[in-house]
Parts: structure tokens; C-alpha cells; sequence
């Protein structure tokens, strides 16, 4: 099974595909994730897009572009994975479409996670006080959401006009929301 996981910052889709990629052993790719062990590797990476991720902007498409195509190349993609956090542009989705065409696979699913704005300015108030992210002060979540809004959102016209977008409402508890995506994912 491969997914794609979209939706606004603090909508938990790091939680759910953490949980899902462990029931269906299949790999978890969160490209945050990857971008912050670099930085906090020190890596040539990880100094070309520290600035950046501080800023709440995103890192440039061609740079994504290459981190995926070696990740899913990766053994451990194998039985499937979830891409949390990428694709995040319109040139990303197309890299990708061209990506698994290039390696015989289909995505199976976009899962959209639905949240009203409230509830998501609620979630990241207190992922604030959880996570102790640096880009998670007021002025950077809200510079995130904004680029959410002009670079992410286009994504969700784009797999629905393919038929391959799924929502889910990810507004109940971490257990709601499991439960609510296995209702709605293929297979
Ligand atoms: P996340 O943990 O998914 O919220 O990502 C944290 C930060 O990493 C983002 O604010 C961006 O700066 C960067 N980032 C993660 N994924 C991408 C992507 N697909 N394209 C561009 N930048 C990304």
C-alpha cells in the first residue's frame, strides 16, 4: 500500500501514519522529519535548509524531489510506505506521478486530513508546549499555514480531479481518527 498523506500543519498526520505504518509494516517517510536529522546532523543537507525550515518556508522542489526518489528507492519501501509531508507543491505531485510510473508502482490513496482552522490553531498551541520544535513558535506556525494555503492546498483539486483523494475528519482523538482512516482506506 502506498499513501500519501496531506492536510495543514497540526492535523496529526505524523501521529496516524506512525501508527498505520507500524500495523501494516510499511515504511513511515515524514520529510520534516528527514530535514531535521539533517540539520541536527550537521550534514551538507541539513546546513543548506536549516534557515528555511526556522523561516516556515519550504525547501526547494528539486531538493525534495531527489530526497524521495532515493528514499522510496530504499529496501524498507518495499511493502508500501506513507509519505508524510510530501508531496507539498504541484510540481512535487507531478515528480511523484513520474517517480512511481519510473518504478512500477501506483499510489493507492491521497488521504486528506480535515480540520477546521480553530482546531487546528488548538493542536499546534500545544504541540508548542509538547514538541519544543523550532519552528513551532506563533509567527512561524502561522507563516506555515500560510504556505500552506498558497502552495499545499492546490494539491487537494489536483488528486481530486485523478479520483485519488480520500477525506477523513481529523477532528476527534487520536483513536477517532485511526479509526475513521481505516474505514475509508483501500483494501
Ligand atoms: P513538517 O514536519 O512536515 O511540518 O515539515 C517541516 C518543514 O520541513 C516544513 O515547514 C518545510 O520547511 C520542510 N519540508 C518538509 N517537507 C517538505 C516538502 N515536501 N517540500 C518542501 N519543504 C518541506
Amino acid at each position: 500500500m502506498n499513501l500519501v498523506f496531506l492536510g495543514p500543519p497540526g492535523a496529526g498526520k505524523g501521529t496516524q501514519a506512525k501508527m498505520l505504518s507500524t500495523r501494516e509494516t510499511i515504511a513511515h517517510i515524514s520529510t520534516g522529519e528527514m530535514l531535521r536529522a539533517a540539520v541536527a546532523a550537521g550534514t551538507a543537507l541539513g546546513s543548506r535548509v536549516k534557515d528555511i525550515l526556522d523561516s516556515g518556508q519550504l525547501v526547494p522542489d528539486a531538493v525534495m524531489i531527489d530526497l524521495i526518489r532515493d528514499r522510496v528507492s530504499q529496501s524498507d519501501c518495499k511493502n508500501g510506505f506513507i509519505l508524510d509531508g510530501f508531496p507539498r507543491t504541484v510540481p512535487q505531485a507531478e515528480a511523484l506521478e513520474t517517480l512511481m510510473q519510473s518504478l512500477d508502482g501506483e499510489l493507492d490513496g491521497v488521504v486528506l486530513f480535515e480540520l477546521s482552522e480553530k482546531a487546528i490553531q488548538a493542536r499546534l498551541e500545544n504541540r508548542r508546549g509538547a514538541e519544543n520544535r523550532a519552528d513551532d513558535s506563533a509567527d512561524v506556525q502561522r507563516e506555515r499555514m500560510l504556505v500552506y494555503q498558497r502552495q499545499t492546498a492546490p494539491l487537494i483539486e489536483y488528486y481530486d480531479e485523478q479520483r485519488q483523494l480520500i477525506r477523513v475528519d481529523a477532528s476527534g482523538s487520536v483513536e477517532d481518527v485511526a479509526v475513521a482512516l481505516d474505514r475509508v482506506l483501500p483494501g
